[in-house]
């Protein structure tokens, strides 16, 4: 194992002589796993492999980099895990079940409750203001009267959430008032409003310039501390990986 792949060590208490206060956590778990993943996209009557058996795991708390160049199939590999395409070969693990083969509604199921997606798009509906847009997955996962009576919590918890990644003072804002960092960090307080144990993220600074795309950064890593979540991010720039634990490189189809 290469050095930009090894997983840091989990912190352990270090000596007595601190009291007793360090964080004492545990050995880390893999939260979720790829085995000899493959996928191919066919093009009229050829068949062009995307994937070509990857294997992966995701510790649970880690923050995990998925580089390579363009095309490499990061974002393919990314949607598989996400549950959003099936792989043709391989298994995808999450919590220790496998859900590559679940039935949509039960992959559905998942996707709301465990998984916070974000894209290098923002997908924020341009008539509603930062507030109602974190909302919208309660909107939709809801029906309109379990949302009625429950807006008031999640009304609570999005508030929350919005000053965590910085826009307190953003929160009537619609998106065409705002930059594309805070655009951004308003979909990713959006994937946090479900409660997601693992953020998985498609190029989340890709459309973003230095200073926006840095603080996008720290508000993903700040997260991951507070709420003790997982993150998957691709990327094509490897530079924004160095803030990773663990860093896996796709070159050619296999993790390198
Ligand atoms: P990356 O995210 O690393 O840039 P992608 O996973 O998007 O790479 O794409 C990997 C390869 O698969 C590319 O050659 C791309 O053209 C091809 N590809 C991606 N999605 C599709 C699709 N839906 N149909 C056909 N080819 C695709
Ligand atoms: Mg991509």
């Amino acid at each position: 194992m290469s050095r930009s792949t090894a997983v840091k060590p989990a912190t352990l208490p270090l000596s007595k002589s601190d009291g007793g206060k360090a964080p004492l956590k545990l050995a880390t778990q893999t939260l979720m796993s790829a085995n000899n993943i493959h996928k191919s996209y066919r093009k009229g009557t050829l068949e062009v492999p995307v994937l070509k058996g990857v294997d992966l795991e995701i510790a649970e708390g880690s923050f995990t980099a998925i580089v390579g160049q363009s095309g490499s199939g990061k974002s393919t590999l990314l949607h598989l895990l996400a549950t959003l395409d099936a792989p043709d070969q391989g298994e995808v693990h999450f919590q220790d079940r496998r859900i590559d083969n679940l039935p949509s509604r039960q992959r559905e199921a998942i996707r709301n409750q465990e998984f916070g997606l974000i894209f290098q798009f923002y997908h924020l509906l341009p008539e509603l203001s930062t507030l109602e847009n974190v909302l919208v997955p309660k909107m939709v996962q809801d029906g309109f009267f379990s949302y009625l009576r429950n807006k008031r919590a999640y009304k609570k918890r999005a508030t929350e959430l919005i000053e965590m990644v910085g826009l307190g003072h953003r929160m009537t804002h619609r998106p065409s008032e705002m930059s594309g960092g805070e655009m951004q960090r308003t979909a990713i307080a959006r994937a946090l409003i479900s409660e997601p144990s693992i953020i998985l993220a498609d190029e989340p600074t890709g459309n973003l310039d230095e200073q926006n795309g840095d603080e996008v950064l720290d508000t993903l890593n700040s997260l991951r501390n507070q709420e003790n979540l997982t993150v998957v991010m691709v990327t094509h720039d490897a530079s924004l990986a160095q803030s990773a634990d663990k860093t896996i490189k796709l070159v050619d189809g296999r993790v390198v």
